[in-house]
């Protein structure tokens, strides 16, 4: 250990494999992982996001440690771990006399600052370097999109282009970019998706560290049997699994709701991809590869899934880097109600919603469409702070990181960010759920109705979310015809309308 010269940190979402640092063994070079507990607590997280990052960087030193690499890991109860990552990393610039700190660029703001102030101070060359994760790199975002045109469309298949996906020349392959129109199917009854692949490792002793170190959590974990993939190996499981039992409904049923099965035919793979144990090229490449060389996934299913990951995955965090510090600041409808207590419980009577916030609480997972048209749209509806609805995001699933979260939430989701992410809020009323759901047929509340005792309180609070925000939306093209059918609304309906959305406002723990 005398030797060592050169310090390599690894951040907990920064468990890639494939990284050229690991190409070559170096007995000069020592990498650092730390659990640090204030990254632990800077929103309260769901007990089985803390655990599986712990237990998939614990499997990566493993791996360094494996390959020859030399490792100081400082766990959550590690007696040395000062809990800071300059405080870490100062006592080891004393202890081993190292020259230099190496570390790769971190995914979210607050971190790239914070480094960039403490690392400064510690007295030997410092090197960024890039995470080599994904497709664009940071000095390029801004060539791939530019501040006036934050489309996600042109964004896509410039990168189509770009990385020739799912391409022939300069053309799409089918000749069609987009599938989008055939992605929005209501769940048949006679289709059951089949059960996600979960795997069942005995986290305990993780777990008991966590609590002895106090750190607050959310949700539940049965640590004998923890599901979530703990490595690269693992991961790739999740991605075969997908491939070969999913794909092929994936796109047609992207956008449906039930409660016959909490991840229909999503592939669950975005922790693995946000914490880098899969790079998102092959995740694309080998989808795109298997539909090449089989008949049995159609191209709607396959481009459906390659432009969540190459598209809006690449442009949320492109959006986030341009648009960062002021973007976690927005509020374009200036709301300011509080979140219910039932986003903690998921005791409401609201079927839809308690669905969406139990299963969060289950699972650590909710598929697009409850975060966006259900959980997301509620919040929207119902005036909630957007500070409050992003904390609950970012602690309650797996995938949470705030490159990622952030934009989705604050921007697809609740329009704060005043169309940066999306032309138009995606608010719908209880007619959306109805349509792509299953749920509102066992619901306490009527989604036929407006008012009246067992309204459906997606609809008056729709209503009167166009209503309140008129002067912010009634230009926006795409809402125009919204505007029109309110306005054509007999004045006595829009009365008692709008007054069933004022109690359900008032009374809004109750709902
Ligand atoms: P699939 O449906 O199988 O999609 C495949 C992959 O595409 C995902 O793993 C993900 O990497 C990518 N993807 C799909 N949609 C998006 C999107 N809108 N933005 C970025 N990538 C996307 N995703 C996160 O990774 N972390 C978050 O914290 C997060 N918060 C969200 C909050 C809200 C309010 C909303 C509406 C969406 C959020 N998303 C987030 C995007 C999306 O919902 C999740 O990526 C997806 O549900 C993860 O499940 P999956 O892996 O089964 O995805």
């Amino acid at each position: 250990m005398s030797s060592i010269k050169e310090l390599r940190l690894i951040l907990g979402d920064q468990l890639n494999e494939q990284h050229s640092w690991y190409r070559q063994n170096d007995d000069s070079v020592l990498y650092v992982l730390m659990e640090i507990k204030p990254e632990s607590e800077y929103v309260t997280h769901h007990i089985q996001k803390i655990v599986g990052i712990f237990h998939a960087m614990r499997s990566f030193s493993d791996w360094l440690r494996s390959a020859g690499h030399q490792v100081r890991y400082f766990s959550i109860g590690d007696s040395q771990n000062q809990h800071s990552f300059s405080k870490n990393i100062s006592s080891l610039v004393e202890q081993h006399e190292v020259s230099k700190l190496s570390y790769q660029e971190p995914d979210e703001w607050r971190l790239e600052r914070q480094f960039a102030i403490e690392f400064e101070a510690l007295g030997v060359e410092v090197e960024k370097v890039s995470s080599e994760h994904f497709y664009l790199e940071r000095t390029e975002l801004s060539q791939f999109l530019s501040a006036k045109t934050y489309v996600m469309e042109p964004f896509y298949r410039k990168l189509r282009k770009q990385f020739g996906v799912l391409m022939e020349a300069d053309q799409p392959v089918t000749g069609q970019w987009n599938y989008d129109q055939s992605n929005r199917k209501k769940l048949p009854k006679d289709i059951q998706p089949p059960e996600p692949l979960e795997f069942a490792h005995d986290v305990q002793g993780i777990w008991e560290e966590i609590e002895a170190a106090r750190i607050q959590s959310i949700g539940e974990l049965d640590a004998t049997r923890f599901p979530w993939p703990k490595d690269r190996n693992e991961s790739l499981e999740v991605l075969d699994y997908f491939i070969n039992e999913l794909l092929v409904r994936f796109g047609d049923y992207q956008d449906a709701l039930t409660d016959r099965s909490w991840s229909l035919f999503h592939s669950r793979l975005s922790f693995a991809l946000n914490v880098k144990m899969l790079s998102p090229r092959e995740v694309v490449d080998a989808v795109e590869a298997h539909w090449r060389k089989s008949e049995e996934s159609d191209i709607s299913q396959v481009e459906g899934f390659i432009r969540q990951i190459l598209g809006w995955r690449e442009f949320m965090r492109a959006i986030y880097w341009l648009e960062m510090p002021r973007f976690k600041t927005l509020n374009f409808f200036e709301s300011a109600n509080a979140l219910p207590e039932y986003f903690w419980t998921g005791k409401t009577k609201m079927k839809c919603v308690s669905h969406a916030i139990n299963q969060s609480l289950e699972q650590a997972y909710a598929h697009h469409i409850q975060r966006l048209m259900v959980t997301g749209n509620f919040a929207m509806l119902a005036g909630i702070h957007p500070d409050q609805v992003d904390r609950w995001y970012l602690g309650i699933y797996i995938d949470a990181f705030e490159w990622v979260e952030l934009t989705n939430t604050r921007g697809m989701s609740q329009f704060a960010d005043g169309g940066i992410v999306g032309t138009k809020p995606y608010a719908g009323s209880a007619s959306y759920v109805h349509k792509m759901s299953d749920y509102c047929k066992s619901c306490h509340y009527n989604h036929k109705i407006r008012h009246g005792e067992s309204a459906c309180p997606f609809n008056s609070l729709y209503w009167d979310f166009l209503e309140r925000n008129r002067s912010k939306l009634q230009h926006n093209q795409r809402m125009s015809m919204m505007y029109r059918v309110l306005d054509k609304m007999m004045p006595k309906e829009k009365i008692r309308t709008f007054e069933q959305a004022r109690f359900y406002l008032e009374k809004m723990e109750e709902l």
